[in-house]
C-alpha cells in the first residue's frame, strides 16, 4: 500500500497546508479520502488526474474536507475524463446531488458515470476498505435539534486493508471512543491531532502502532507531551510525501 498526504491542515487557513485530502494506492486501486479546498491542483501535480482515481471517500461535510469537491468534478468533466467515478457521502446523498446542479456542473453532462453511495456501504463495493462512524459531529446535537435541522452528524473514520499492511485515517474526531477497535494493532494511523485530548492521542502508544501520523495540526498539551515523550513513531504529517507500508 503507497498513500500520500495532499492535504495536512487544519479548518482555519493557513498559508503552508492544503486542506484535508489523503490518496491511497491499494489492491490496485486509486482512491482519495476526502477532498479539501485544492484538491484538483494537488491531483495535477501528482499525476493524479483525469482517468486515475476510482473512488472518492468523504469522510464528513465540514467545507475543508469536501469543498474541493467541485473543482475536481470541472476538471475531470474538462478533461473528458470517461472512467465511472465511485463517490462515497456520509449523508443525504441527493441533496449533495442538487448542489451540483446549483452550481451548473451537470453530472447529466459528464462523458463518465458518477455513482453516488453512503460511505457507510464502501465495503461492499470497495474490498479492504472499513468504515467506523466516530464522533466528531455529535456536539451539534442541541444545535440541530433548536433549529429542526435536516444534518444527520454522520462522520466517519476509515480503515484500508491490504495484505499484512493496514492503514486507519481517523478524519476529525473528538475522542478516540467510537474507533477504538479499529485503530488497535494497525501498522499506520492518520490521526486528527487538534481535537482530541492528549491523553488520547499519547495513548496510541499503547496500542501496537508502528507509526502515527499527527495530521489537521497539533494542540499545544500534545505539542508539550511529544517534547518530553520523545517517541519517534509519532510524526508530523508531510504533505506530498509518499509513505509505504
Ligand atoms: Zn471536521
Amino acid at each position: 500500500m503507497k498513500f500520500i498526504i495532499l492535504g495536512a491542515g487544519p479548518g482555519l487557513p493557513t498559508l503552508d497546508r492544503n486542506q484535508s485530502c489523503l490518496y491511497i494506492n491499494m489492491s490496485e486501486r486509486h482512491i482519495l479520502a476526502d477532498c479539501g479546498e485544492g484538491t484538483a491542483q494537488k491531483l495535477l501535480r501528482h499525476g493524479l488526474d483525469a482517468n486515475v482515481i476510482d473512488a472518492i471517500l468523504i469522510t464528513h461535510y465540514h467545507p475543508d474536507h469536501i469543498s474541493g469537491i467541485y473543482m475536481v468534478l470541472q476538471m475531470l468533466y474538462l478533461q473528458q475524463r470517461t472512467k465511472p467515478l465511485k463517490l462515497f457521502l456520509p449523508e443525504r446523498q441527493s441533496e449533495f446531488l442538487a448542489t451540483l446542479s446549483l452550481f451548473y456542473t451537470f453530472p447529466t453532462r459528464f462523458q463518465f458515470i458518477l455513482e453516488v453511495y453512503p460511505v457507510a456501504e464502501v465495503g461492499s463495493h470497495i474490498g479492504g476498505i472499513i468504515p467506523v462512524m466516530n464522533d466528531h459531529l455529535l456536539g451539534y446535537g442541541d444545535h440541530i435539534h433548536r433549529y429542526s435541522l435536516k444534518n444527520m452528524m454522520q462522520a466517519y473514520s476509515l480503515r484500508f486493508e491490504e495484505g499484512d499492511g493496514s492503514l486507519v485515517y481517523t478524519s476529525d474526531l473528538a475522542t478516540m471512543e467510537s474507533i477504538r477497535p479499529i485503530v488497535l494493532s494497525t501498522h499506520s494511523v492518520i490521526i486528527d491531532a487538534l481535537h482530541p485530548n492528549y491523553k488520547q492521542i499519547s495513548a496510541l502508544q499503547d496500542m501496537s502502532i508502528q507509526r502515527i501520523i499527527l495530521t489537521h495540526g497539533i494542540s499545544d498539551e500534545l505539542a508539550a507531551w511529544l517534547e518530553e515523550a520523545n517517541d519517534p513513531r509519532f510524526e508530523p504529517a508531510r504533505e506530498d510525501y509518499a509513505y509505504y507500508l
